[in-house]
């Protein structure tokens, strides 16, 4: 059975081009980019080249892209280096959307619990749609940062991150507003005036680039306190060594993705609305996440009698690589915070995710549809010849 792997809002793979870029990197050339000497400079060169790239991807200026080791550490970034830089003079208070990656919601909470901030977590609806007006209203005058994500990664919703940030800055001026653009690198237009916002957090590997590379964008003038601190690379924003080969091959892969958005984007709607009409008409099969501001490629399900370990466990043997939202590291079934928070309830463990890429076809597309009513028709037997059984 021929391999599926629709699981592109977890990883993809790398581009052959961005491959070549950073293999020289990992063999006849190397330096370090800080050493004077000639390998010094072709290394800075290389990382200043690759900073130029990401820049015009990401719709700021060069010297407002700090590279970090990817979406985690430029979130960690956002939230602990703004509340340490901007705090004492701005205030203490978060306010961060339910929906966030937990790089975000973890580590506000972290430091809610350490009684180093005040945190309100805002709410969305069934779609998982942010309302702007409910992120004002939570805004305080001792609000610092305000992070609203720009598209989910386990349900899709795009949020309208220019009106909250515009409904967040009417209450407070002085609030700062993170977007964590992760998902959105090479999917949807980016850009700290596009979206109206102060700071961005990038990754590498969601975008046919490698992983452990990402970058935070900040607006000039605003930028957080480091949280690593030591030789002063990144201009004293983010100390260590350089990554070379993964920030040369993060610059290829943002630059190709901004110029095969178009393309691509048109190819994935088209398919994801292929997958989701194939998969709604199987009984308790719902669609979830807004299904009108959607991430091209992205199709989200929750599937009634079915508990995403098990149906990925079927759909791994059936050759369909899938995921039941966020990649969990531990690999336990732990259900979906941001179903919960859509209101799913229970059905919040049973979700799907398939996650379409720049090589998924047509015939992929239906033969993982096919394999999916498969599996669950599978789980359902079992179930029920489970409870006969016991009954
Ligand atoms: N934010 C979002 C929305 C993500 O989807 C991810 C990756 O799963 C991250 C942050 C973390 O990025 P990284 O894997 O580069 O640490």
């Amino acid at each position: 059975m021929r391999p599926l792997y629709l699981d592109h809002a977890a990883t993809t793979p790398l581009d052959p081009e961005v491959r070549a870029a950073m293999l020289s990197w990992l063999g006849e050339r190397f330096g370090n980019p800080s050493s004077v000497h000639g390998h010094g400079r072709q290394a800075r060169a290389a990382v200043d080249e690759a900073r130029d790239r990401v820049a015009a991807a990401a719709g700021c200026a060069a010297r407002e892209v700090t590279f970090t080791s990817g979406g985690t550490e430029a979130d960690n970034l956002a939230v602990r280096g703004v509340l340490e830089r901007w705090g004492p003079e701005r205030g203490r208070h978060l306010v961060v959307s339910a929906v966030e990656h937990e790089a975000v919601l973890a580590t506000a909470e972290a430091l809610a619990g350490a009684g180093l901030a005040e945190l309100t977590v805002v709410g969305c609806d069934r779609s998982g749609r942010v309302d702007p007006a409910e992120v004002a209203a939570a805004v305080r005058p001792d609000t610092v940062l305000v992070c609203v994500m720009l598209a989910n990664n386990e349900v899709g919703t795009v949020e309208d991150v220019a009106s909250i940030a515009g409904a967040a800055r009417a209450r407070n001026p002085r609030a700062l507003v993170h977007t964590d653009a992760v998902q959105g690198l090479g999917r949807l237009p980016l850009g700290l005036d596009v979206l109206g916002v102060d700071l961005i957090s990038l990754s590498a590997h969601k975008a046919h680039g490698p992983q452990g590379v990402g970058a935070l964008v900040a607006r000039h003038g605003v930028f957080p306190a480091a949280q690593l601190t030591g030789g002063g690379q990144e201009r004293g924003r983010r100390s260590g060594t350089e990554n070379v080969a993964g920030i040369a091959g993060f610059g290829v892969a943002a630059e190709l993705a901004e110029r095969r958005r178009e393309a691509d984007v048109a190819m994935l709607v088209k398919l994801a609305g292929r997958l989701t009409n194939l998969l709604t008409p199987i009984p308790g099969v719902e669609p979830t996440g807004d299904l009108t501001r959607r991430l091209p490629g992205l199709c989200s399900f929750v599937v009634a009698g079915c508990r995403s370990d098990l149906l990925l466990a079927v759909l791994d043997e059936l050759g369909v690589c899938a995921s039941a939202g966020s990649a969990c590291s531990s690999g336990a079934p732990v259900p979906s915070h941001v179903l919960a928070a859509m209101g799913f309830g229970e059905l919040a463990g049973c979700a799907l995710r398939l996650a379409l890429g720049r090589s998924t076809t047509e015939e992929d597309v239906d033969a993982a549809a096919a394999r999916v009513e498969r599996a669950v028709t599978r789980i359902r037997l079992a179930g029920r010849a489970g409870a006969a059984a016991a009954g």
